[in-house]
C-alpha cells in the first residue's frame, strides 16, 4: 500500500464545490488503495484578507499574534474538507500543525520547521484514516503557533512526504505544474516536463510563485520528488528532481528552462559613501539585525576616496531599510552621503542548467533588452541564473521577448519534435 502527500492550494479549496470536488479526488485516491495524507492551505484569499484586516488595526502588529491570526485560515479549510470526506462516507480526521507533530522555531511569521513526530499522522493512518493536515503552521519552542513564510504550506507538505517517507508528494493548484514563465502572463508558457531541484531553486526565488522555496530546498535535502500538478485535471504535470535523474532522461541541457519576475522589489541607492573598510559590514550587518533580507548588491567604483552602493529589497521591508538607514549614514559623518528608494522596479531572471556549459547566455540577454530598448539598471549571476533589474513598466516586455528568444514558446517546441 503506497502512501501519498497530496497538497491543495487556496485556489482548489476557494469555496464549497471546490472543497467537494476536491474531497471527491482524495476520496479516489485513498479507494485505490492508499494511505492519504492531505495537506491545505487557506481558502481562496484569506490569508491576504487576515493581512489587510490586521494592517487596517494597526502598522505594527506584535508577530506572535499575526501567526495566531494567520494560522486561522488553515483551519478553516482542514475542517471543511474533512466534513466533506466525511459525508461521502469515509474515515477522516482533521489536524492542525501542531496536532499533527510539527514543531518549529522561535522566529513568527516565518519559522523553520525543526522536527516532526511522524507518530502522530502513522497513528491516524493505522486507524484506516485520510489524514487532513493544516499547512502553514507549527508549534515553536514556547508552546505558541507559528507559520512558516507566505506559501508555507507548499513546505509543510514536502517536510511531511520527508518524514513519513511517503511514495509520492503531489502538489496541487491552479496550473498544470511548472512553466517555461507565468502562463498567467505569457500565454505561450509551456509545462516542463521535468526541472531540477536547484532550478526550482531558482525559479522559485526569483519570482514563480507555484512552489515556495524553502519547500524545494527541503526536498532536495532529503530527496523528495515533487509532482507539481492540477487540481482540476489528471494530466501529468512537472517532476522536481535531481539533476541526475534528469540527465539521464535527456541526452541534452535546454539551454534555458524558465524565466521568471518579481515586482516586489524596491532599490535603494546610497550616494557618496566614505571608500573605507567597515561601511558596507555595518550597513548590512544593521539590515541583517532587523531581519531584512537583501536581494541584489552593487559597489561602483571609487572616485575620490567615495563610493555608490545600490541593492534591492522586497517591497514589505521598504520603510525598515529606510528607517534603519537614516540612522546609519549619518554615524558616517559625510555630509554628502544621501540615500535614493526606487519604488518602480522589477526584476527579470532566466534560468538555466544548461547555462553553466554554455557561454553567450549573458550577451543574449543583454542584447534581447537592448533590441527593445530596455534599460538594465543591475545585473547579479549564478551559476545557473542571470537577473536584471530594470524599470517596472518594461517588466512584461522583457519577460516576452527573452522567453522568444530562448526558444520557449510552444510553437518551438512543435518544431522540435
Ligand atoms: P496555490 O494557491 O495552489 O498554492 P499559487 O497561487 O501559490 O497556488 O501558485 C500557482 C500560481 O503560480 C499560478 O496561478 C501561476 O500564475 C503562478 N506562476 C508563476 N510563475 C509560474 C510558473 N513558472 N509556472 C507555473 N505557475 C507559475
Ligand atoms: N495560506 C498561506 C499563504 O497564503 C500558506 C499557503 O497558501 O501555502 O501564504
Ligand atoms: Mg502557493
Amino acid at each position: 500500500m503506497a502512501l501519498v502527500v497530496m497538497k491543495f492550494g487556496g485556489s482548489s479549496v476557494a469555496d464549497a464545490d471546490k472543497i467537494k470536488y476536491v474531497a471527491g479526488k482524495i476520496v479516489a485516491k485513498s479507494k485505490a488503495g492508499n494511505k492519504v495524507v492531505v495537506v491545505v492551505s487557506a481558502p481562496g484569499d484569506t490569508t491576504d484578507n487576515l493581512l489587510e484586516m490586521a494592517g487596517k488595526i494597526t502598522s505594527n502588529p506584535p508577530s506572535r499574534e499575526m501567526d495566531m491570526l494567520l494560522s486561522t485560515g488553515e483551519m478553516i479549510s482542514i475542517s471543511l474538507l474533512a466534513m466533506a470526506i466525511d459525508s461521502v462516507g469515509s474515515r477522516v480526521i482533521s489536524m492542525t500543525g501542531p496536532q499533527a507533530g510539527i514543531s518549529a522555531d522561535a522566529d513568527h511569521t516565518r519559522a523553520k520547521i525543526k522536527k516532526i513526530n511522524q507518530k502522530k499522522v502513522k497513528d491516524q493512518l493505522a486507524k484506516n484514516n485520510i489524514v487532513i493536515v493544516a499547512g502553514f503552521q507549527a508549534l515553536n519552542p514556547n508552546g505558541d503557533i507559528t507559520t512558516l513564510g507566505r506559501g508555507g504550506s507548499d513546505l509543510t507538505a514536502v517536510a511531511l512526504a520527508a518524514a513519513l517517507e511517503a511514495d509520492s508528494c503531489e502538489i496541487y493548484s491552479d496550473v498544470e505544474g511548472v512553466y517555461t514563465t507565468d502562463p498567467r502572463i505569457v500565454k505561450d508558457a509551456r509545462k516542463i516536463d521535468c526541472v531540477s531541484y536547484d532550478e526550482m531553486l531558482e525559479m522559485a526565488g526569483s519570482g514563480a510563485q507555484v512552489l515556495q522555496s524553502r519547500s524545494v530546498e527541503v526536498a532536495k535535502k532529503f530527496g523528495v520528488e515533487i509532482h507539481s500538478r492540477s487540481t482540476f485535471n489528471e494530466n501529468q504535470g512537472t517532476i522536481i528532481t535531481s539533476e541526475e535523474k534528469i540527465r539521464r532522461k535527456q541526452m541534452e541541457d535546454l539551454l534555458i528552462s524558465g524565466i521568471t519576475f518579481d515586482k516586489n522589489q524596491v532599490k535603494f541607492t546610497i550616494i557618496d559613501l566614505p571608500d573605507l573598510p567597515g561601511v558596507a559590514a555595518k550597513i548590512f550587518g544593521r539590515l541583517a539585525e532587523i531581519g531584512v533580507n537583501v536581494d541584489m548588491i552593487i559597489q561602483s567604483a571609487a572616485v575620490d576616496k567615495k563610493n555608490d552602493i545600490s541593492f534591492t529589497v522586497s517591497k514589505q521591508n521598504m520603510k525598515k531599510t529606510q528607517v534603519e538607514l537614516d540612522r546609519t549614514i549619518p554615524e558616517f559623518k559625510a555630509t554628502s552621503t544621501s540615500v535614493i528608494c526606487d519604488e518602480h522596479i522589477a526584476k527579470v531572471s532566466i534560468i538555466g542548467i544548461g547555462m553553466k556549459s554554455n557561454p553567450g547566455v549573458a550577451a543574449q540577454m543583454f542584447e534581447v533588452l537592448y533590441k527593445k530598448g530596455i534599460n538594465i539598471e543591475m545585473i547579479s549571476t549564478s551559476e545557473i541564473k542571470i537577473s536584471c533589474i530594470v524599470d517596472e513598466v518594461d517588466i512584461v516586455k522583457a519577460v516576452e521577448e527573452l522567453h522568444k528568444s530562448f526558444g520557449l514558446s510552444k510553437k518551438n517546441q512543435e518544431n522540435l519534435l
